[in-house]
């Protein structure tokens, strides 16, 4: 990739909702009662309508996101069915998922079916972790992060600012992610959710910049995407994110809430002077 250009990453909530952790960010936990839609898995052929979609955008990844803990047998056999099938219509599309928790064996599978990447992120520092999630561990993450390293799949990483973290668990966060080097590493605000047990706060732009400078500065080599609540902080102001350090978007929507039109986010960034990058490295 050259300077000029930005990855364009997409995602897919395949599984949504109803899930037993009590991530307090997080609008698919059932410990909640957020309001959005729940589902088992999607069927593969609106799967492939919308990685169609997404690929004619310029999509180059499709991250095909369950809710729920861990990536056990019965989600490992789902996604390695649609990690098949996107491969066959071939889209040429970097295919990640993104299953919660994840052994060895589970993830070496799923690259052996196709999928390129693992999604899982630390979230936060290890010792902020229990402010906002007490029914796993940071280290389960950390471990489930190694193993993806482990089984040869590209490591998707990064985490969430704005939970009421203080600057030197930013700094913790990523010090951990340094360790872990991921390929790509995506970047998240907190949007406010009045259902969501956190304070409704967001950050203020120079807030969150700062974050993507320290970013940056700690994960030179990686590929920095900034996912959700972009739009709400930063409105059509997203200049200052790209110069910050940022090479890669999510385009389209979120988990559980909307992002831009796709063609919105694509003009806005060719009025800063970038475009859409045409390959994965
Ligand atoms: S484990 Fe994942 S899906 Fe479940 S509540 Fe936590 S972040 Fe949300």
């Amino acid at each position: 990739m050259t300077d000029n250009e930005i990855f364009l990453c997409s995602i897919c909530n395949v599984a949504s909702g109803d899930c037993p952790e009590d991530c307090k960010y997080c609008t698919q936990s059932a410990h909640y009662g957020t309001q959005i839609q729940r589902y088992k898995n999607k069927s593969i052929d609106k799967i492939l309508q919308e990685a169609k979609a997404l690929r004619e955008f310029g999509a180059l990844g499709f991250c095909l996101v369950t809710a729920g803990r861990s990536l056990d047998s019965q989600k490992c056999e789902y996604i390695a069915k649609v990690a098949h099938a996107i491969k066959q219509a071939d889209l040429g599309l970097h295919i990640i998922a993104c299953c919660g928790s994840a052994d060895l064996g589970s993830l070496k599978y799923l690259k052996s079916q196709g999928v390129d990447s693992y999604n899982h992120n630390l979230e936060t520092s290890k010792d902020f972790f229990p402010h906002i999630c007490t029914t796993h561990t940071w280290l389960e993450r950390f471990e489930t992060c190694e193993n993806t390293l482990k089984a040869e799949l590209g490591l998707c990483s990064g985490g969430i600012f704005g939970l009421g973290e203080s600057w030197s668990d930013r700094i913790e966060l990523l010090k951990s992610l340094q360790i872990l080097s991921p390929h790509s590493s995506p970047i998240n605000f907190y949007i406010p959710n009045d259902a969501l047990p956190l304070p409704p706060q967001t950050l203020s732009q120079d807030e969150a910049l700062e974050c993507v400078t320290l970013a940056r500065e700690y994960l030179p080599n990686t590929r920095l995407m900034i996912a959700g609540g972009r739009e709400v902080i930063f409105g059509d102001n997203q200049k200052p994110l790209y110069e910050a350090g940022i090479n890669a978007i999510v385009l389209g929507d979120y988990l559980t809430t909307d992002g831009k039109a796709p063609q919105e986010d694509i003009a806005l960034l060719e009025s800063y002077g970038y475009i859409p990058a045409t390959h994965c490295h």
